[in-house]
């Protein structure tokens, strides 16, 4: 062989074992989605009637976040935010879908599932959707191979102490696109926690060889609540907390399942809620701790949620950050840390992977966030850096100092309202209860400068502005 043939066959070895190197496996992913979990239900984040030994263990195996939001504190557009990347008014879904909706999740919009089918991930979903009910607004024709759970909220069935009689259909059971129970009967419920669990420990088994993602997504503890005879009376601290507990539970079968598998340090898992307490229903809603009200409204103890990260080696064990964040930025965070793409439409949410990391001067990479509720009013606006907060005009609901209700019948909100804006310094004052306003005047002018960007790019049905970055829900065809 001449000294060029020898060379050229060198390179093409070399080029060829390049090549069949394997390439590193990116990581897998589970988020697991509570329902109107509070700040303060679980034992990281101060809970002290009550222990959550699996979740202290994340916390201690991974990383909490302290001012983690959902973009809007109620269901469908807290859930819809997570799973797009975007404020849920950029994509037309507002509030709660209910059994009589038409409209759900667009086609054209990109979920998070889909982000990681552009690499080939396996990906499933067990619990609660509330994108759309109907079949083409389902969790499988939006990317997911796998699913089984409730189409909405639990308490949209015909045994709703509220409702009235025959104003709710029965609660369907979906696996796939077919519902394979129809009629989710008060027998049946306390097995929705062990159920998902299931399915997730399963799928997770199944897929072990290849990248996967699963959104777990529990529909408790939104009431009415429901726990299996394996908590039933063992938290002592009544139904909530066994409610609680059977979730901590389920957390630990994703984790045990996880290590007996050795897929430990190739996996984030994410620990979050959709939306604060309901704090009408008392004794079975849960607690913000330190934080001003609760679910469906946009104070801090509506869309501050408790949040746990873990991935061993990756994010730094037994740490805390304060940063803030928001469930809009876990999508292109996702999408960088796998090499998928964005969608080419705008979405709202910026990777923030160096502020889950820990990375020293990491800075929050958002001009501002904003907090809009009810049928596209924008109601707060957030500094990035999570100090201030200016409360806009607008109308919210509270129970004043009242009680909650008792044992799955809640007590009546009484309507409150501002009718200046109101700032609050979060770092000083997380329970927003002095408002600041007059003596920070700069950072007022600020905040409502980039609330106008917002009612220009979303818009604001309390200014009647119209927003020129909206897009459409996806919507039944007529008559059907
Ligand atoms: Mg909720």
């Amino acid at each position: 062989m001449t000294t060029l043939l020898r060379t050229l066959v060198a390179a093409f070895v070399l080029i060829a074992s390049a090549s069949a190197a394997p390439a590193p496996r990116p990581p897998n992913v589970v988020v697991i989605f509570c329902d109107d979990l509070g700040y303060a239900d679980i034992g990281p984040f101060g809970c002290k009637s009550y222990t959550t030994p699996h979740l202290d263990r994340m916390a201690k195996e991974g990383r909490k976040f302290t001012n983690f939001h959902v973009s809007q504190a109620v269901c469908s557009a807290s859930r819809t935010a997570l799973l797009t990347g975007c404020y849920n008014n950029r994509v037309g879904i507002h509030g709660a879908l209910g059994p009589g909706s038409r409209i759900g999740i667009h086609a054209n919009e990109m979920t998070m599932a889909e982000v990681f089918k552009q690499k080939g991930y396996a990906t499933g979903m067990a619990g609660k959707w509330h994108l759309g009910h109907h079949p083409q607004f389902l969790p499988v024709r939006h990317g997911f191979d796998e699913y089984l759970g409730l189409p909405y909220s639990n308490d949209m069935w015909p045994h709703h102490p509220e409702a009235k009689k025959g104003s709710y259909p029965n609660l369907p059971l979906i696996e796939g696109d077919k519902v394979i129970d129809p009629d989710i009967t008060p027998e049946k419920q306390p097995n929705l926690t062990t159920w998902y669990a299931e399915r997730a420990v399963k799928f997770i088994a199944k897929n072990k060889d290849r990248p996967f993602f699963f959104y777990l997504a529990h529909s408790m503890p939104h009431v009415p609540l429901f726990v299996s005879d394996k908590f039933k009376g063992k938290s002592g601290a009544g139904l909530y907390g066994d409610v609680i507990q059977e979730i901590d539970w389920s957390v630990g079968q994703v984790l045990d399942t996880l290590k007996k598998h050795g897929l430990d340090d190739n996996t984030l898992v994410v620990f979050t809620s959709d939306n604060g307490p309901w704090l009408s229903y008392g004794t079975h809603a849960g607690s913000a701790g330190p934080l001003r009200e609760g679910k469906g409204t946009a104070w801090e103890g509506g869309t501050r949620v408790p949040c746990l990260m873990r991935w061993p080696g990756k994010l730094p064990a037994g740490t805390s950050s304060g940063e803030m964040l928001m469930t809009i930025d876990l999508l292109p965070t996702f999408a960088q840390l796998i090499g998928a793409k964005l969608p080419e439409h705008k979405i709202d949410g910026l990777d923030v992977w160096s502020l889950l990391a820990g990375t020293p001067g990491a800075k929050n990479p958002h001009e501002a966030y904003w907090s809009y509720y009810a049928q596209n009013e924008l109601q707060a606006m957030f500094t990035p850096d999570g100090r201030w907060k200016l409360q806009l005009p607008h109308g919210f609901r509270t129970l004043a100092g009242q009680p909650g209700g008792k044992d799955g019948i809640p007590a009546k909100y009484a309507p409150a309202k501002i009718t200046e804006p109101q700032l609050y310094d979060l770092h000083a004052d997380v329970g927003e209860k002095s408002d600041v306003a007059a003596s920070n005047p700069a950072v007022v002018q600020s905040l409502l400068a980039l609330a106008e960007k917002a009612r220009e790019e979303l818009g604001d049905s309390l200014t009647q502005r119209k927003g020129s970055g909206v897009r459409e829900p996806g919507r039944l065809p007529e008559g059907k």
